[in-house]
């Protein structure tokens, strides 16, 4: 069987080492031992010691494992808010995320903009800015990236209010300095090239002492996966339930493979990869970028709106073995998106480029 390459924005192509880190974890029966044991702890401190190196992550941050970014979600709404939060909305996910914030009860505001556009922290009412202001970085639904400045001049702007930032698509290439934010998550099967079904949240001491302040006021801040419970498992490099063992171990040994490698190299080539394609589709007689201001243009989720039903340009690549995904949501039929993230080589980007050259 011939294999495929994903450039699907999430689950992705695995990372070239995972295969052989997978057989690795088995030959050890790492799956199988303690996750109160010594092997396990070990592994754990040894992720939080590469993502620290790998991320930068001032020593005020804790670094927490939960089953997806989905559920961050949720326990940042009920760890870090009260009465409101504010929310940047500049498509699906970032929608949801607000969302999350409305079921759970809470009066929260919506910064909404047109799609394949961002959002603009000017339009935040400032009396609705004393607790929380979430920023999706990249919205993987349109491919559109909001500017690091915008980040910034909201904290400036908002300095008593939470700054939680999504980089579920954009960690790592994203360069954002975590001590002007307190709060960033991610889940492992895009960028990273991981199996699914693992949540990273980074939360700094600000939040610590906002749930702090929660439950003192006699707030419900959640059960196993609270702020609290998360952070002092943590402490002793567990976590409260069985959690997922084999992904914590599969993000120790990739991300110490992207630290040898180097985020700079890394970085480097994700700009490398989508001048490519962004070229590649503004040249093309069929597709035109999504996102017209590039300014806003993701580097890791490139959207391309197609003149030919997607269907059949997914259909066409994918005779070849390349699979890129289809618009999202409404945009099913009208655009591909191309994922341009760590785990994608430049030479398999070459090869998805020169096909998409043959198409139309
Ligand atoms: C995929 C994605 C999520 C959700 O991740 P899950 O692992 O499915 O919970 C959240 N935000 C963004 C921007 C995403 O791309």
């Amino acid at each position: 069987m011939s294999r495929n390459i994903y450039f699907t924005p999430g689950p992705s192509e695995l990372y070239f080492t995972v295969e052989d880190h997978i057989k690795q974890a088995l030959k050890e029966q790492f799956p199988s031992q303690s996750h109160r044991g010594n092997s396990f702890k070990k592994c754990f401190q040894s992720t939080v010691e590469n993502l620290r190196e790998l991320l930068n992550v001032p020593s005020n941050y804790h670094i927490l494992f939960t089953s997806s970014a989905t559920e961050i979600w949720e326990r940042i709404i009920q760890n870090c808010v009260e009465h409101q939060s504010v929310h940047l909305v500049n498509g699906a996910f970032s929608q949801r995320f607000y969302q999350t914030s409305v079921d759970l009860g809470k009066d929260s505001e919506k910064i909404a903009c047109a799609e394949g556009s961002c959002a603009s922290w000017k339009d935040i009412d400032p009396e609705h800015a004393n607790e929380l202001i979430a920023f999706t970085h990249n919205e993987t639904s349109t491919g559109a990236a909001q500017p690091i400045e915008d980040i910034y001049a909201a904290r400036e702007k908002f300095p008593d209010a939470l700054i939680a930032v999504d980089v579920v698509s954009s960690i790592p290439y994203v360069n954002l300095d975590l001590d002007r934010v307190d709060t960033i998550y991610f889940s492992v099967q895009k960028s990273f090239g991981l199996p699914a079904g693992l949540g990273v949240w980074l939360v700094n001491d600000r939040c610590m002492e906002k749930a702090n302040a929660l439950q003192q006021k006699g707030l419900k801040l959640g059960t196993y996966h609270s702020l609290p419970s998360l952070v002092k498992q943590a402490g002793s490099y567990q976590t409260p339930e069985t959690p997922n063992m084999l992904g914590i171990y599969l993000l120790d040994k990739v991300s110490r493979d992207m630290l040898q490698k180097g985020l700079d190299q890394i970085r480097k080539e994700t700009e490398y990869k989508s001048t490519l394609l962004y070229y590649t589709i503004e040249e093309h007689a069929s597709f035109k970028p999504f996102v017209k201001n590039s300014k806003f243009r993701s580097q890791t989720v490139v959207v391309a709106e197609t003149e030919i039903d997607s269907q059949e340009v997914v259909e066409q690549l994918s005779s070849k073995g390349l699979i890129v995904g289809k618009g999202y949501g409404k945009f099913k039929e009208q655009h591909i998106r191309i994922a341009n993230f760590a785990t994608h080589s430049k030479e398999q980007i070459e090869m998805l480029v020169d096909q998409l050259n043959r198409i139309g």
